[in-house]
């Protein structure tokens, strides 16, 4: 694996790569890798001839200065794992090479609906940096393929739909969830969880499963109600449990029995937020 730090020469040898047909498939990435992200890897590394894997705590994403601060970083075991994984470059970035002009909030991109609910609801701006970074990796980049993980439902979402606008030939490829054997959604910030709160952390998983095996067609209002005291009960500060159309996001009062439907949560265990998310009717 090559490690660049610099566009200029990143760009070249994909524009090499390029010249020789390759096709390039690019797995963006916060680091403190897991699993998860691996998984991401090893799906691009089946399909692409060069895998490209970025690494760039992306300090326009964070609506929470504490969050962004105490945000993981293992970029040795990072490098290792991703050499493991076969991974055939690694695109590790400074602030300045991805902002040269500072951190500055001018462009808006145009996603919706999508960005006023949930995550776009409790953490304002964080679409918006999401969209900017993506935005401008994939304009350095030029991939054929984006991985992504449907951990982050809303973000996938997001992300397609700054991509039909400004990426139209990107292909999005969006991987499951993987988990540990608690059934916990691999995340960088369980990191910052000791052993007994990542078992705790695990009742956001068995939550969405109550919901998948207790949803009936009609309202869902008590349905959420009690997954929302059973989270609660076990310690969590809930910031959203929803049930929504998995194709839209729109949120669900009622359901009809057929639409295909998602439910979502995000909550605090201590000050570490979780998010995840399960297909509830497909
Ligand atoms: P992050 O480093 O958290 O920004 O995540 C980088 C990419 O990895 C995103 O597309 C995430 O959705 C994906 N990802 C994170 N956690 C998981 C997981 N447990 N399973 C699958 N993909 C994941």
């Amino acid at each position: 694996m090559i490690i660049y730090k610099r566009i200029a020469d990143i760009q070249k040898r994909l524009m090499d790569a390029g010249a020789q047909g390759l096709s390039t498939g690019f797995v963006p990435t916060m680091g403190a890798l897991h699993s998860g992200h691996i998984s991401l890897i090893a799906k691009a590394k089946k399909d692409t001839d060069i895998v490209v894997c970025s690494i760039f705590v992306n300090p326009m994403q964070f609506n929470d200065p504490e969050d962004f601060e105490k945000y993981p970083v293992t970029i040795d075991a990072d490098i290792y794992l991703l050499e493991k994984a076969g991974c055939t470059i690694l695109f590790l970035p400074a602030v300045e090479e991805i902002y040269p002009e500072g951190l500055k909030k001018n462009v808006q991109f145009k996603v919706g609906f999508i960005e006023t609910i949930l995550d776009g609801k409790y953490r304002p701006g964080h679409f918006q940096g999401v969209c900017q970074v993506v935005h401008r990796l994939l304009e350095i980049i030029t991939p054929r393929k984006i991985y992504l993980g449907q951990k982050d439902f809303q973000q996938c979402m997001v992300i397609k739909k700054m991509a039909a606008i400004y990426f139209p030939l990107l292909e999005i490829i969006i991987c499951p969830t993987v988990r540990e054997i608690s059934g916990l959604a691999m995340s960088s910030r369980n990191k910052r969880l000791t052993a007994t709160q990542k078992q705790q952390a695990s009742e956001i998983f068995k939550t969405l499963l109550f919901i998948k095996k207790h949803i009936r067609p009609g309202f869902l209002n008590n349905l959420l109600q009690t997954a929302l005291q059973n989270l609660q009960a076990k310690g969590f500060r809930v910031d959203y449990i929803a049930i929504a159309n998995a194709h839209n996001l729109q949120l669900l009062d009622t359901w009809d029995g057929k639409e295909k439907t998602v439910a979502l949560i995000a909550a605090f265990l201590d000050e570490v937020r979780l998010i995840d998310n399960m297909m509830i009717s497909e």
